[in-house]
């Protein structure tokens, strides 16, 4: 097996993400970040598709004899934020951002693509390269799925990463079965009956109504979900009334529920539903809640994720590798991994504990995570590669 790390190391990694994080775009409008990847993998022979799923690129590398097919993801969209950070490559598009890690990960993918180019002699099968656009919650693996992305070769295993701030530099966690949570939006209308401020009797208050089911939601998480398992239910927005005299006619809540096990979500998402419906009801008011699929549990195979950490545990060493790290935020690899087994892991990428979160306008990470990355993915496709 080739020192992968080593390899990694002499190449233009930061360069490659500096320049990315100082362009960066949002989902859909992927346009300059696609046209680097594809010069890239093009010059590096392999063979390009773009246009999959709008703005998504798909390289194909055939290695020197028949084999498996790997599939390696990578995201590629930026954030609508302004970056506050006072770095040299600090965004120069106001209002967006790479806060979230996107630009390493296409440094990762473009670092992986050159290395596995060059020893495609020592492998038997293909790599497939899909670099998606748009996951910050716009739905961009379902349109490259939809585009043929898993399809001519179909790939028999798929493997992501994630820089993840919440981890020290040179920490990997690769856990089996869910690791990242299933999402949903929720949105609710209340209606009452407006009138007069001091003369409550003649109305249906939704002021009121709104607010016994924020208090009643809080009891799903609280008393109907086993407390072993981890669930979220939030409401983030709520908007009533106009004027202090006035009882409102309607309320509106937006809320997300969060999620890693199936039966649990079943069971949470049954039980907002009777929570919401049921306390209006008591109340006098009507209600409209519907509830919208953002994104699936992103879930591991057992074997693949035993993989990851083999070939993680020869970069960062064993004491560094580990299971345990789960993130209650979303991912559409969650899709790729339903249809494709395989592992999605977390690349630890803080400099010091009180490292600016994920979505922050002073997110930033340890540019130390980048070799790391590529040749943990490397060696894991090259394992699976290796041929009889
Ligand atoms: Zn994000
Ligand atoms: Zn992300």
């Amino acid at each position: 097996m080739p020192d992968y790390l080593a390899e990694a190391q002499e190449l233009d990694l930061v360069a490659w993400r500096r320049d990315l994080h100082r362009h960066p775009e949002l989902g859909f409008a992927e346009v300059r970040t696609a046209s680097i990847i594809a010069r890239h993998l093009s010059e590096l022979g392999l063979e390009v598709q773009t246009g999959i799923g709008k703005t998504g690129v798909v390289g194909l590398l055939e290695g020197c004899q028949p084999g498996p097919v790997v599939m390696l993801r990578f995201d590629m969209d930026a954030l609508p934020i302004t970056e506050e950070n006072a770095t040299d490559y600090v965004s120069q598009s106001p209002g967006v951002m790479h806060a979230c890690g996107h630009d390493g990960h296409v440094a990762i993918g473009l670092g992986v693509a050159t290395l596995l180019a060059r020893h495609r002699n020592e492998l038997s099968g293909s790599v497939k390269f899909v670099f998606q656009p748009a996951e910050e919650g716009m739905g961009g693996a379902m349109e490259m799925i939809k585009d043929g992305a898993l399809q001519g070769p179909r790939p028999d295993v798929a493997l992501g990463l994630h820089i993840f701030n919440q981890l020290p530099l040179g920490q990997v966690a690769a856990g089996e079965g869910p690791v990242m949570a299933a999402a949903e939006r929720f949105h609710c209308i209340v209606t009452g009956r407006g009138g007069h401020g001091a003369t409550p009797h003649q109305t249906v208050d939704t002021v009121v109504v709104a607010a016994q089911i924020v208090t009643a939601l809080q009891t799903v998480v609280s008393r109907n979900v086993d407390p072993a398992e981890p669930v979220v239910v939030s409401v983030g927005s709520l908007h009533s009334g106009s004027a202090f005299n006035i009882i409102a006619e309607q309320a509106e809540l937006w809320g997300t529920i969060r999620t890693f096990d199936e039966a649990t979500r079943q069971t949470v998402l049954r039980r907002v539903r009777e929570v919401v419906e049921g306390t209006a009801h008591t109340l006098g008011a009507s209600v409209q809640l519907e509830i919208e699929e953002l994104t699936l549990a992103v879930v591991n195979d057992v074997a693949a994720s035993a993989r990851v950490r083999e070939a993680a545990a020869r970069v960062v060493g064993a004491a560094n590798v580990g299971t345990q790290q789960r993130w209650m935020a979303s991912e559409d690899m969650s899709y790729f991994l339903r249809e494709v087994g395989g592992c999605f892991f977390f690349l630890g990428g803080a400099r010091h504990p009180s490292e600016f979160p994920h979505h922050n306008p002073r997110f930033d990470f340890d540019e130390a995570a980048l070799p790391q990355g590529v040749a943990i993915l490397c060696d894991t496709t090259a394992s699976y590669l290796r041929g009889a």
